[in-house]
């Protein structure tokens, strides 16, 4: 390339693409939030300040500012390629999957992600941003619900004050000539052990989509869990069913064997009630698993490709869902998220 080395991007794009990419590879988090906290740190400085601190070589006195992210800002600023960028680029840049790329590009949004209102990692307006740099034309925000405290669940309070921040980075990002892509208000909602969901009814009602699923007691016995189960997708609020067997199957977390449930009941009682079988993208997920992925597949489910991203990078996941979808032969027509807003927000709420 004949401009190989120049680097029009900036400092703050070159922190956040490095923190894009390590969230992508899965690195670990405390790393990613050194090159996060830096970019924000120096976002609101003029430019010409930060090339005054690069000069003088006090950019590590500025707070969240280290010394690895101080040379990644000093290169940019200089306009040469940080050599974190170009390792990174090189390294992680490429395809996550030989497979899933025709899908993806018919994917036009994402129903499940977290942010630090629960336990993401990176604020509301962080996520939307990257999802619009992905592509999409909506984000369904949805942190997790009370119950969970362990991931900072949201209270009907608190739920009811993130509402106002998502108008106000929807507003925010109108203003800015974005009008296309819209944040939307959902939640990922504890299916409690009786079936019920874990919010207010009438809080649930003022979402525009809704994610429910088994995060508790998941060694049920299965005439209990399919119970449970069916009694969340009869609930006219419920629109995706999250990560169905709950396994992990790698990951830091260890792995975590697939809850036992009459799947065919289940996924019959979804057709039924027009609730979509989440295919949860992340990597130590990949729920469904096959067998029950093709079940759903012929007994007719919609189903909803998803990153279930606790960060900006992870966002970039569904790739990862799309492959066993495609593998499976599910007609991208029967994927919810290929839909465009309107309809998905007719049928979510229909
Ligand atoms: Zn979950
Ligand atoms: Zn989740």
């Amino acid at each position: 390339m004949s401009d190989h080395g120049t680097y029009q991007g900036g400092p703050v794009a070159a922190l956040r693409r490095i923190a894009f990419l390590l969230e992508r590879a899965r690195e670990d988090t405390y790393k990613v939030k050194a090159f996060r906290g830096a970019a924000a740190t120096i976002l609101p400085l003029p430019a010409e300040d930060v090339a005054r601190a690069v000069e003088d070589g006090t950019l590590t006195q500025l707070p969240g500012i280290g010394a690895s992210s101080a040379k990644v800002i000093a290169q940019a600023v200089r306009g040469e390629v940080p050599e974190r960028l170009a390792a990174l680029e090189r390294d992680h840049g490429g395809p996550l999957t030989a497979g899933g790329a025709e899908l993806r590009a018919a994917l036009r949004g994402d129903l499940h992600s977290h942010s630090d209102w629960s336990d993401g990692g990176s604020p509301i307006e962080e996520m939307a941003f990257t999802a619009i740099e992905l592509g999409h034309d909506y984000l369904v925000l949805t942190d997790h619900s009370p119950r969970l405290t362990v991931a900072h669940g949201l209270s009907a309070e608190r739920l009811t004050r993130q509402l106002g921040v998502v108008d106000a980075v929807n507003s925010h990002l109108g203003g800015q000539g974005t009008g296309e892509f819209s944040l939307l208000k959902g939640i990922e909602v504890d299916i409690l052990d009786d079936g019920s969901l874990d919010q207010d009814d009438d809080l649930l009602a003022r979402l525009d989509v809704r994610v429910a699923s088994v995060h508790s007691k998941l060694k049920m016995d299965a005439p209990a869990m399919t119970k449970r189960m069916i009694g969340a997708v009869r609930n006219p609020r419920t629109n995706v069913l999250g990560h169905c067997t709950g396994r992990m199957v790698m990951g830091n977390r260890g792995t975590r064997p697939e809850s036992k449930f009459d799947a065919k009941a289940v996924f019959e009682a979804c057709v039924e009630h027009d609730v979509a079988v989440e295919i949860n993208s992340r990597p130590e997920r990949r729920d469904p698993p096959t067998k029950l992925l093709e079940l759903a597949r012929d007994l007719g489910c919609l189903f909803s490709i998803d990153s279930d991203a606790h960060a900006p990078g992870q966002l970039d996941f569904q790739v990862y869902g799309c492959e066993r979808a495609e593998a499976a032969g599910i007609a991208a027509e029967r994927i919810v998220n290929t839909w465009p807003r309107e309809r998905l927000l007719a049928w979510a709420n229909g």
